[in-house]
């Protein structure tokens, strides 16, 4: 079974991987995973319209498997802030709507501006937010399996760490006293919602391969 990670985002590919690559082989036997980069052509990216993390992640895993005529596991993430009324959300990646022909780090740093700047007067007690992930994997239109995972955390001012990408310097931990770009690969992996969504859909994928 060929399995195509359906991302163009560096950071997502990197942590979409390890988590896969951590399986013990004898629960995929039967799963070869590729991704956009391997493909012998390129994929024009579908327009991201949906309102809900799950429409989006549909429409991605959907759109590139009937291109490439495989599976496709797609992610829908981002970032939602309760003093924000759970904003940037589905906007995470263009929160910052002037800056997005930018390329993604110039991106990134503007999207952490325009937070910064809209928690100004949030004192810290009320900076909760939440990453949450959704997880899809489709075969052409017929959707096979979701997955969904939340790690909940607190926006800070001041930038810490060098890891993760994204928003991920300004979201702390509050239980681990780091944020996000502090954790070693591993760890983030081990705490995000994007390891949580992989590790439930990992576990899917098992049972749907196992009655094939
Ligand atoms: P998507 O490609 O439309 O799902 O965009 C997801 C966006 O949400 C990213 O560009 C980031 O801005 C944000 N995001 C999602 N997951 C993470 C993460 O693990 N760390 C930091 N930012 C994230």
């Amino acid at each position: 079974m060929d399995i195509l990670i359906a991302t163009n985002n560096p950071g997502k590919y990197r942590e979409i991987t390890a988590v896969l690559s951590e399986a013990d082989d004898s629960a995929h036997p039967k799963v070869r995973w590729h991704g956009l980069a391997d493909l012998n052509r390129s994929i024009d990216e579908p327009h991201e319209d949906g309102e809900t993390f799950l429409a989006n992640a549909v429409l991605k895993a959907t759109c590139y498997s009937r291109a490439a005529s495989m599976w496709a596991l797609a992610d829908d993430s981002g970032l939602e802030v309760d003093a924000l009324g759970g904003e940037p959300g589905v906007h995470s990646a263009y929160f910052d709507r002037s800056a997005a022909d930018r390329p993604r780090e110039e991106r990134d740093r503007a999207n952490n501006a325009k937070l910064i700047a809209s928690l100004r007067n949030v004192p810290p007690e009320r900076r909760t937010a939440r990453y949450r992930c959704v997880l899809v994997l489709a075969d052409g239109d017929r959707i096979l399996a979701t997955a969904e995972g939340v790690v909940e955390g607190r926006i800070i001012d001041t930038p810490r760490g060098g890891g993760g990408f994204g928003y991920d310097p300004y979201f702390l931990v509050p239980e681990l006293g780091r944020t996000v770009a502090e954790l070693p690969p591993d760890e983030k992996n081990r705490i995000s919602h994007r390891g949580q969504a992989l590790r439930i859909m990992r576990k899917l994928l098992h049972d749907l391969l196992s009655a094939v």
